[in-house]
């Protein structure tokens, strides 16, 4: 059994931020920055790639709802917004979850580093994922 499946099943606790009928939010056992959140489909899918239209979209509306008043309640200076896909991006739990990881001026220790590669062929690219 996944785990997210039995946090919605309420067997196993969960500091919950938000519920209704399709998504559960709630905070990461093991946060990165205070407050860090996560929001699920209360349906099983491995992940991003896999979810239902509408459960993506209500997840991402739910997400944009928590991150603005972590702007103003935390309040925090920002926000990331991800989620992995796949181990090789990082991902641990299989069933899609999207991080909320406030982020404080000064005090942070979340380092989310883009390091450019070599050249690359950009019309090659377009021909593979353009639509
Ligand atoms: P991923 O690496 O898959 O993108 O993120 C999985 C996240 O789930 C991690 O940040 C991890 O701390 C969190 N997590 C794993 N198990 C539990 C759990 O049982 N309860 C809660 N609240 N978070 C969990
Ligand atoms: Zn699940």
């Amino acid at each position: 059994m996944c785990i997210f499946c039995s946090i919605v099943k309420k067997e196993i606790p969960n500091y919950t931020i938000y519920e209704d009928e399709s998504v559960l939010a709630f905070l990461d056992v093991n946060p990165t920055a205070k407050g860090h959140t996560l929001v699920i489909p209360k349906t099983h899918y491995d992940s991003f790639i896999e979810c239902d239209s509408n459960d993506l979209h209500h997840v991402m509306n739910v997400a944009q709802k928590i991150a603005k008043k972590m702007e103003t309640e935390l309040p925090c200076d920002g926000v990331n917004v991800l989620t992995n896909v796949r181990q090789a991006a990082g991902q641990s739990v299989n069933h899609f979850h999207v991080h909320l990881i406030p982020r404080y001026k000064n005090q942070d220790v979340v380092q989310i580093e883009f390091k450019p590669i070599e050249a690359v062929d950009y019309n090659e690219i377009i021909k593979k994922i353009g639509f």
